[in-house]
């Protein structure tokens, strides 16, 4: 594996020169993540020491942890929307931050139906580059040869917005691919990727699916890892496959592109690829003409060694059927990041799902640890709450990380739940929980209480005419299918059956569900083709009750019994199913435009 006996660190023996000094650097800022915080946050408070936001805490120009932690508010987004909504209205006042805001990453989070706009700085791409530059060096520890062929990375742009005053607001991803940090990247013998460019930066999902899925074909024998961002998107990418796999075969026996590729600059991308190959196209109709799905990517991509996707968090529910299509082969999650800010990446990346750490790298902001505990009462003003310092995390603890950024977000709640799972040299490692008040999640969306909550409760308004309400319901994100749906479980009460509600009207409660739901949601179900229809299951009468004997039958207390508004528990499921009257899906798509709502 080392090409160089004199190159050595203690994660293991580097693959070349440029590893070496990232698997160095990995060490250094775990050494001592204490001192590497104390120093960011003092930069950071000094950098932004005179902006507004600081200044309302009179600060003093101190840029200690003591006088911050006694003086800023830990805050959530709501908090600093007032702020973030002057700096999208054109305010160019240094607000958050003293270095001007560059752009808005649309976060998949939401706040009142609408993506979180999360500021961000130039010079923010140059720590995230870092972090980039250093998953492959881990992983080379652990496959060797991975620059003896290439990645099959299904890599996608979405459209992007302006604010009122001209900012560009697009999501993180987007935003990078669009960066001469991506386009401009110099050559990496170890992350050489099948598809070109054009491919990836092409706004029309259809397209460049159709390009990337064609090139990873034609080149299937060099392919040594495939992978998309999360499980959802490769997903999606063999489900393509499913579907259009003759035409891709047909385009690769005549080297002909297909017609539908209108797109001038992908058709250029790909005119040095599309040669003719009968036999590359014998191949593709044998291995997909059957119908036999097991194994797909290990049939087509033969020298695959793993897939490169994040299967923790919400996205271990896709974990059997990613190793049914891949015979088992390892899933490699490497990294942990969000808009706001890129935390950190996994030093074991070949390690098990269930057994996924992520060490948070101390250099890419200043990390706070917000104890959790459900059975806690709600913060409040008056008694503020504990915050530990990265080096003080203690192992089997959870906690809610709170960010403090260069971009100008202090103490900020992320949301995300993570437990410490023990330490490389003295930085804590994490094991991703959940996130906080998600209920369902298929993709990127992410939908909590209230929103089910509101969108049941539209969607009934059309059952007033039927007299006939909703008395109980729950909900279960189905991934058997792909693209996966929401199914919600309606039990209704109806006043008079001669006038029950029609098949068309219970069509029609989807579709407004739909409708009410966030615009993440439904970006996945109109743009992205990544959330299929959503269904309603209307269940018998009563079945809700027997769904609670049987929690109690488990040890539910009676008094605290709360119908689970999601459910995902193998005999919960059996039982609703087993009482199911009726199915509904949504008959179109919802209504969504890349705009936002303007709430100014
Ligand atoms: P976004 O801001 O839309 O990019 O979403 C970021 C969120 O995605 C994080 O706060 C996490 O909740 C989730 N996420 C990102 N990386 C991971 C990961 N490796 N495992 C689980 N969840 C993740």
């Amino acid at each position: 594996m080392a090409v160089d006996s004199g190159l050595s660190s203690p994660l293991g023996p580097p693959a070349c020169e440029k590893d070496a000094k990232a698997l160095q650097f990995i060490e250094e800022m775990t050494r001592n993540p204490d001192q590497v915080q104390e120093k960011i946050l003092a930069e950071i408070l000094s950098q932004n020491g005179e902006t507004e936001y600081l200044q309302r805490f009179k600060l003093a120009g101190a840029t200690d942890r003591d006088t911050f932690k006694s003086k800023v508010p830990v805050v959530t987004y709501e908090d600093l929307q007032p702020d973030i909504q002057r700096i999208a209205n054109g305010d160019r006042s240094p607000i958050l931050s003293s270095h001007p805001i560059s752009e808005f990453l649309t976060s998949s989070g939401t706040s009142a139906g609408e993506r979180k706009l999360m500021p961000t700085i130039h010079e923010e791409w140059d720590r995230r580059q870092k972090l980039y530059s250093l998953l492959m060096p881990v992983m080379n520890l652990y496959v060797p040869g991975l620059d003896k062929g290439k990645g099959l990375y299904f890599l996608f742009v979405k459209s992007e917005t302006k604010t009122p005053s001209g900012l560009v607001a697009r999501p993180v991803l987007t935003g990078y691919y669009r960066s001469e940090h991506f386009k401009k990247r110099p050559y990496d013998p170890y992350n050489v990727y099948t598809s070109p460019d054009e491919a990836i930066l092409c706004v029309d999902s259809f397209q460049s699916m159709y390009a990337q899925m064609l090139c990873g074909l034609l080149m299937h024998k060099e392919v040594l890892r495939v992978g998309a961002v999360f499980a959802s998107g490769l997903l999606r990418a063999i489900r393509f496959l499913q579907v259009h796999w003759q035409q891709l075969a047909h385009d690769i026996s005549t080297g002909i592109l297909n017609p539908k590729i209108t797109d001038p600059s992908v058709r250029e991308g790909l005119a040095g690829i599309l040669k003719p190959s009968q036999e590359l196209a014998d191949f593709i109709i044998q291995e997909c003409s059957g119908g036999n799905w097991e194994r797909i990517i290990t049939r087509i991509w033969p020298n695959t060694k793993y897939l490169d996707v994040i299967v923790t968090g919400a996205m271990a529910q896709y974990i059997p059927t990613l190793d049914y299509f891949s015979g088992g082969i390892p899933l490699a999650c490497t990294m942990y990041a969000s808009s706001e800010c890129y935390f950190g990446l996994n030093l074991k990346p070949m390690s098990k799902p269930s057994e996924v750490s992520y060490t948070i790298m101390p250099n890419m902001g200043y990390f706070e640890f917000l104890p959790h505990d459900p059975s806690a009462p709600p913060l409040s003003r008056d008694s503020p709450p504990r915050l530990v310092d990265l080096a003080d995390v203690e192992v089997g603890k959870e906690y809610e990380l709170v960010i403090t950024t260069y971009a100008g977000l202090c103490r900020y709640r992320v949301g995300d739940i993570l437990q410490v799972t023990g330490f490389h040299n003295s930085a804590p490692q994490f094991q991703f929980i959940r996130r906080k008040n998600v209920l369902l999640s298929i993709d990127s969306d992410k939908t909590d209480e209230a929103e089910l909550q509101k969108a049941v409760e539209n969607a009934s308004l059309l059952l007033r005419e039927f007299n006939t309400s909703v008395v109980e319901y729950t909900s279960f994100a189905d991934t058997k299918t792909i693209p996966g749906h929401y199914v919600i479980y309606w039990e209704l009460l109806v006043k008079d059956p001669s006038n029950s509600p029609t098949d068309t009207v219970l069509k029609q409660c989807c579709l407004a569900m739909e409708e009410s739901l966030n615009t993440v949601y439904r970006q996945g179900r109109v743009a992205d083709n990544s959330i299929g229809p959503l269904e309603i299951r209307v269940v018998k009468s009563g079945t809700f009750e027997e769904l609670m004997d049987y929690a109690i039958s488990r040890g539910a207390s009676i008094n605290q019994y709360k119908v689970p508004r999601c459910v995902n528990f193998t005999p919960i499921m059996e039982l609703l199913d087993s009482r199911v009257l009726s199915t509904y899906f949504s008959p179109a798509a919802p209504h969504w435009t890349p705009e936002r709502r303007r709430t100014d």
